[in-house]
């Protein structure tokens, strides 16, 4: 299959665009969205771009029993001189189809994704934001479809991207949270679904966030499901501590998400010869870091954000003030450094973002 086969039909009745002031994340959608079907024995076909609408589904579809659907999520960013960038989105088609593959959905075509990502982006370029901080986030999923209630793999899937225009995460600039070290429900277990960007995973996690919410904090510090004594993750984010001047941030044990952003910051530390160290690492560890005096800053990392800075840490009767509750310099520093890359504004000595050429659309 090529690209070429992509149809493109397009609205009759654009809608009216948000105020690019009030995006907030994920309120609004664009004009179009991409769909394909999958079908046993055919494979993945009818690839087309349409008009944003609902979808039919059968109530008997699988992903609405048993849970067969991954995600993803990246962005487009408009640089100053107009352009559109696209932030390593190859890597997250790659981390689809390891999430695919974990939850026995058939491997998407990642070439034919990435194109049809970006003709869709040429339709709706209008919508991408051109306002400093502001973004299109992208949703690429795989549901199941077929309309049988017993326990398999379904037959028949769709995948689809759908994209909103977003305002900065933090519209005052980056500032730190409040975090609540979780210590009654886990969020994933070695050889379950952590890794897999799959919905499970966050109906899931719901819970633990609402508790924490109701007692001031603003998301979850999760730990380990064995012990409950190794930190993986907070909230969706991965999570890095800076102590006595080396980075730390969990290995990837096989319940951790790969992210893309932490990848990201890994690389930028390692550009500035900043020792970063991947490991497991115990919470008694972090406190007692934060008693000698060593724990200097702490953040999650992801798409969304970029950086969410941890001011305040709560576990087991302790709060731990890190850096006074204010942004630690290098948190500052590799969230200005990363947000300028992908707003093509500085230098990208990693070759990360990918350009959205202005083409003429052939279809
Ligand atoms: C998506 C996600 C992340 C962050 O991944 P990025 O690729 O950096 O956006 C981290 N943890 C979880 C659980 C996630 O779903």
């Amino acid at each position: 299959m090529t690209a070429n086969s992509i149809k493109i039909e397009r609205t009759t009745a654009p809608k009216q665009k948000p105020d690019e002031n009030q995006l907030g994340f994920g309120k609004y959608f664009t004009d179009h969205m991409f769909i394909m079907d999958y079908e046993e024995g055919k494979g993945w076909i009818n690839p087309r771009i349409i008009p944003y609408q609902p979808i039919m589904m059968d109530p008997a579809a699988k992903v609405f029993h048993y849970g067969q659907t991954v995600f993803e999520g990246l962005k487009a960013y408009r640089a100053a001189d107009g352009r559109i960038l696209l932030f390593r989105p190859e890597q997250n088609f790659l981390r689809l189809n390891r999430s695919n593959s974990r939850l026995s959905i058939p491997d998407v075509d990642g070439e034919l994704a990435l194109e049809a990502l970006k003709q869709l982006i040429l339709v709706d370029q209008d919508w991408v934001p051109s306002q400093e901080g502001n973004s299109l986030y992208i949703r690429p999923f795989v549901i199941a479809t077929q309309a049988t209630l017993g326990v398999a793999p379904s037959h028949n899937y769709h995948f689809m991207i759908i994209m909103s225009p977003v305002g900065a995460y933090y519209a005052e600039g980056i500032h730190p949270v409040k975090i609540y070290v979780e210590s009654e429900y886990v969020r994933a277990v070695r050889g379950g679904t952590g890794n897999a960007k799959t919905a499970g995973n966050y109906a899931g996690g719901l819970k633990a966030q609402e508790e924490a919410t109701s007692k001031g904090y603003s998301q979850v510090l999760w730990l380990d499901g064995v012990h409950q004594k190794y930190i993986e993750e907070v909230g969706s984010m991965n999570v890095f501590f800076k102590i006595g001047g080396t980075v730390y941030t969990p290995e990837l044990n096989g319940s951790i998400l790969d992210g893309i952003t932490r990848n990201s910051m890994i690389q930028l530390l390692k550009h500035w010869n900043v020792p970063v160290v991947e490991r497991q690492i115990s919470i008694d560890e972090i406190y007692e870091a934060y008693t000698n005096g060593t724990l200097e800053e702490a953040f999650g990392t992801g798409t969304a954000a970029v950086i969410s800075p941890i001011g305040d840490l709560y576990w087991n009767g302790h709060q731990m003030l890190i850096n006074g509750g204010h942004t630690g310099e290098l948190s500052q520093k590799l969230y200005d450094t990363l947000t300028s890359i992908q707003q093509g504004a500085q230098e990208d000595p990693f070759s990360w973002m990918v350009e959205v050429q202005q083409k003429a659309i052939l279809s």
